[in-house]
Order: C-alpha cells, then structure tokens, then sequence
C-alpha cells in the first residue's frame, strides 16, 4: 500500500505555492514599511516553554500539542505557535538590553495542534505573527492591529471585521475574575467538564468554552468594560482613537475573549465576512501581554502581538474571489530545430537566464509545433526559433507572442532585444 500523507496536513505544489509566495513577499513588505525584523526560532522547544508561556488551562496545552521525549528523554514538544517561542528568544538573547525598544520581531513558519482536521483547521498550519515588545503605549497596540489590516488589505480583501475588546489590567481582572466566578459557580455542573476545573482556575476562558456556548448563563455573564478600572479605561480609549486616527474602522466587542493565558489590556481578532468562508470566520487574533516576559523569566517587559494563519487569509481570498497577481511567465521559450540548433540552444538558454530573465527550452525532442505548444503552456512573453539555417548566419527569429510581431535578429543581440521591449 502506499504511504499518504499525514492527516490536517496538506502539500502545496506548483500552480498554489505562487500565492504563498505571493502573501509571504506582501508581508514582508508591509513590515519593512512598519519596521518590524524578521525573527527565526526552532521548529521544537522544551515542552515546558509552552506550558509556561501559553499557559496550561488551554486546549492548546491540554488537548493539542506534540510533546515527545527526544533520545537524550528531553520532552520537547513541536512549537503551536509562536510567541512563546519569540518571548524565550527576547529573554534568552537580552533584547530588553538592546538600545533600539521597543524590539519588533515578525515571524513566518509552521505551526502544530493536534486538532480535528476540517475546512480552515490543519495539524500543521503557517503562521505569521509579529510581536512589539518593551512598550506600554496605547499607539504600539494600534500599530500592530493596523498591521494585520494592511496585510489582509493589501491582499485585496474588503469583507473584513475587526473587533476590539480590553481584559483591562491585573487590578481589573482579579475584580471580573471575583463577579465571574459568583456568576457561573451556583450553576456550574451544568457546565461542561472542562469548565467546572475552569472556574477556578481561570473564569475568563469558561466565556471562550465552545461547547457551553449557548448556555443561558454566558449571555448574561458580567461585561469586563464594567470592571475596568480607571487606568485600563483610559488606555483602552486612547487605543480606540488611534485606531480611528488611523482609519481603520472596528467594533467593541466585550465578549471577545483570547484563547491564551497571558493576556491583558488590547484583545483583538479579525474576522471574514465572506459568504461561502464556512464555520471558521476567526482569520487573525492577537493581544497584549504584559506578563509573559516575566512568566518566562525576564524583566518585567510589555508585550504585544498577532498571529494569523495563511491557510485562513488564503481561504478568506477563495471566498471573496480575489485574483492575486501571481503570474508565472516566461520571458523567453527557445525553440530549437536540428541538432545543432538543439545543442546551441543551451548556451541561448544559459546566457538569457544569466541576464536576469526566466527561459525555457524543451527537453523532450519535440517538433516544431510541440515546442510551440509547450512554450504556450508556460506562457512566455517570446519565441526564439533557432534552426540550421539561422544557425549558420548567427541569427535567431524572435517572435512576440502577444502580437504575433517577428523579426530576425543576431544570436549575440538576444538579451539585448528582449530586455528593450
Ligand atoms: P480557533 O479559535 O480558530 O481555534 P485559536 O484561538 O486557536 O483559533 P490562535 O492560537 O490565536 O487561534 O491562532 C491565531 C490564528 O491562527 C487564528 O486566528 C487562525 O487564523 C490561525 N489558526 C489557529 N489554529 C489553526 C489551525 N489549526 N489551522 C489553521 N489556522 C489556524
Ligand atoms: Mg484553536
């Protein structure tokens, strides 16, 4: 029997890879433009950097990681995201001693949950997220939410909607921590398992429980905007009118509740309003969080930071039909008739691509018409019909594909010829 691949995991061949490409060169652009340096980290950490970091009332820590122990019976565990990861680096490379703060990293890479593999929802899925560390001033938090907008807007996607919410400071929410837990705990074993150990331990996340959902008690669950003291209040406004200074347009959402432990302040996520985008709307979440530096073993530094997956984006492109400008032409396609034609085409071919242009030849011994039809296939701009006549005088005929122009012109002016037009 064959071997197939691994379930939730998915090959991105020839024909999709170029919108891959594609959005990675976007967001590399886009963080240039915002200064943000792209950062590398390990594919696998100590295991226990993530129960730390993420925190471990999560379903990522409780239900979804691979955890393995290596052969020196270390257990590592394949990263299921990045911040944790990006956070150890900062503490491990003494960022916070850097003279340029705040220190903003982008990152790019595979991540892996050990999920039930649907529409939007991989085991190994990419991520890119950016993270601003050292910084508690509201205009960094409107500057990495407009980020993740420009990404999705420079991709072209328009039905887009993002929502804002504040868990407020520590002094905020150990008071909505107190009126939560009186809420839910009366009625509490009509809850799912995993929010009964919840209620305890973090109450917050029972709001972000997707079996008890619609149970009657979350709709009435107090507001954390209630809770906000006065500082958390004012930080969450000056967010809110940078964000409109900037144009970007967004809704508060008091429910929004991040799936990780280590957020405080700015929560956000951006959705798709796409018909057609299926169950999964959620395209990009990200938060500030003030304690994470410390948790792994830091100064005390801010934090904030986004993750989005390009799986989701590229679905959200699906569903709002977008075009990405991904053509892959060739420049210049060498039709080569004869054998030696055929043996000089190799030289043709070596000296155009030298020259910085993408050129094709074929492989396979076709006539004329094949080779034709196979440099239609690859849609190249030019035609360079090289037979033994042509050979003989040093000329080549060039034919312009898209008007059907040709001229005869010499080998050695080739390059020349078609960087001109
Ligand atoms: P969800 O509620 O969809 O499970 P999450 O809270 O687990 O999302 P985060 O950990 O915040 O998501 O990850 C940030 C982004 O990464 C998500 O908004 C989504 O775009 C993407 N993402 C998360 N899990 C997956 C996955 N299994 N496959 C593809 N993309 C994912
Ligand atoms: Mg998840």
């Amino acid at each position: 029997m064959s071997i197939k691949i691994p379930r939730g995991t998915q090959d991105i061949l020839p024909g999709t890879v170029e919108k891959w490409q594609y959005i990675e060169e976007v967001a590399k652009d886009i963080c240039r433009n915002f200064q943000y340096k792209e950062i590398r980290t390990p594919i696998f950490e100590h295991a226990e950097l993530f129960t730390r970091g993420v925190g471990d009332t999560t379903d990522i820590v409780q239900k979804e990681m691979y955890t393995f122990k290596d052969r020196g019976d270390r257990d590592l565990s394949l990263r299921p995201e990045g911040t944790a990861a990006v956070v150890r680096s900062f503490v491990e490379n003494k960022m916070f001693g850097h003279a340029n703060q705040p220190v903003k990293l982008f990152y790019s890479g595979p991540m892996f949950r050990y999920e039930r593999p649907q529409a939007g929802r991989y085991r190994q899925f990419v991520q890119f997220g950016v993270e601003a560390l050292g910084s508690e001033d509201p205009a960094i938090d409107a500057e990495v939410i407009s980020l993740a907008m420009s990404l999705y807007q420079a991709v072209g996607l328009k039905k887009l909607k993002l929502i804002v919410n504040s868990l407020g400071d520590n002094e905020s929410r150990v008071a909505h921590r107190e009126a939560l837990i009186a809420h839910f705990k009366p009625r509490i074993e009509e809850f799912c398992t995993d929010c009964q150990t919840r209620l305890e331990k973090n109450p917050l996340r029972i709001l972000d429980c997707k079996k008890d959902r619609n149970h009657e008690l979350m709709a009435t669950a107090p507001s954390i905007l209630d809770y906000l003291n006065e500082e958390s209040r004012s930080y969450f406004e000056k967010v809110q009118s940078y964000l409109s200074l900037m144009d970007v347009e967004f809704v508060v959402d008091p429910t929004l509740v991040r799936g990780l432990d280590y957020y405080n302040h700015t929560a956000f996520e951006i959705m798709s309003d796409a018909e057609g985008f299926g169950a999964i709307t959620t395209l990009c979440g990200g938060g500030r969080y003030n304690g994470l530096v410390e948790e792994i073993g830091g100064p005390s530094t801010p934090g904030i930071g986004f993750a989005l997956s390009i799986e989701r984006l590229l679905a959200a492109v699906d569903a709002e039909e977008v075009e990405l400008p991904v053509e892959s032409k060739v420049d210049c396609y060498v039709v080569a008739l004869g054998d030696q034609a055929k043996d000089y085409s190799v030289k043709i071919v070596s000296d155009l691509r030298k020259a910085g242009l993408s050129a094709e030849r074929d492989y396979l011994d076709r006539k004329l018409k094949a080779q034709f039809k196979a440099a239609d296939r690859v849609q190249a701009r030019y035609v360079a019909v090289l037979g033994e006549e042509e050979l003989s005088s040093g000329t080549i005929n060039l034919k312009d594909m898209e008007s059907g122009e040709q001229e005869s012109i010499k080998i050695s002016k080739l390059v020349e010829a078609i960087q001109e037009r």
